[in-house]
């Protein structure tokens, strides 16, 4: 099972991606995860990263596309994966496309999960992440138990920096000028499943369930 998810920043992916890869065991890959590793553990990758999303844009494929690449091709990844925040371009997907087809292989399901732009804004600035095991909550939709406190593991509960308004508008701009085609791109091969990302959160994986079986 080979599921992409596609959406504004914020429209739910990473929330529902999470969701996907508990119930149908299959590893959730998250290339904004894999960059913020980077950056916290001080790499190469991550010093060049951060550069580009402190600013709301986004990496330059050719960081990105060898990355989930091998990702995908190694051993726990035989039985498929959830990729969320890829692919984000069209030469992105391309990529991934031309990679898989040396093995015979294609994405199965490209969903998108819709929210319009004014309902954006509001979800990341209240989203919170851990800044150790990355889980994420909305202060108002879906709060962690004690305010500022992970559920999960107890570490701390942080506003990202590149989920402040300003940088928000530029990343919803460059979300519809280069990730917004993908819509067609995947429409186009027939592998394109909507669902109402504006739904409560088990309402959205409802709908996502009845698409994937
Ligand atoms: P993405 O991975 O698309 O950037 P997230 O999954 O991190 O988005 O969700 C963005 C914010 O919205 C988070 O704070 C999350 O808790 C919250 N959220 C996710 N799904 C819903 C929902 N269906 N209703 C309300 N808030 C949601
Ligand atoms: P996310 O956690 O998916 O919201 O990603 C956070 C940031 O990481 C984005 O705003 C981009 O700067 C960068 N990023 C993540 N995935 C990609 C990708 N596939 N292509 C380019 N940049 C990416």
């Amino acid at each position: 099972m080979k599921i992409i998810m596609l959406g504004a920043p914020g429209a739910g992916k990473g929330t529902q991606a999470k969701q996907i890869a508990s119930k149908y065991d299959i590893p959730h890959i998250s290339t904004g995860d894999i960059f913020r590793a980077n950056i916290k553990n001080g790499t190469e990758l991550g010093m060049k990263a951060k550069t580009y999303m402190d600013k709301g844009l986004l990496v330059p494929d050719e960081l990105v596309v060898d990355l989930v690449v091998d990702r995908v091709a190694a051993k726990d990844c035989e039985k498929g994966y959830v990729l969320d925040g890829f692919p984000r371009t069209i030469p992105q997907a391309e990529a991934l496309d031309a990679a898989l087809a040396k093995n015979g292989e294609n994405v199965e399901f490209a969903i998108n999960v819709e929210v319009p732009d004014e309902n954006i804004v509001k979800r990341m600035s209240g989203r919170r992440a851990c800044v150790a095991c990355g889980a994420t909550y909305h202060i108002e939709h879906i709060p962690p138990k004690t305010e500022g406190i992970c559920d999960t593991c107890g570490k701390e509960l942080i506003l990202r920096d590149d989920d402040k308004p300003e940088t928000v508008l530029n990343r919803l701009n460059i979300y519809h000028e280069q990730t917004q085609p993908l819509i067609d791109y995947y429409n186009t091969k027939g592998i394109l499943k909507e669902v109402d990302g504006t739904k409560d959160m088990a309402d959205v994986f409802n709908e996502i369930v009845a698409i994937l079986g």
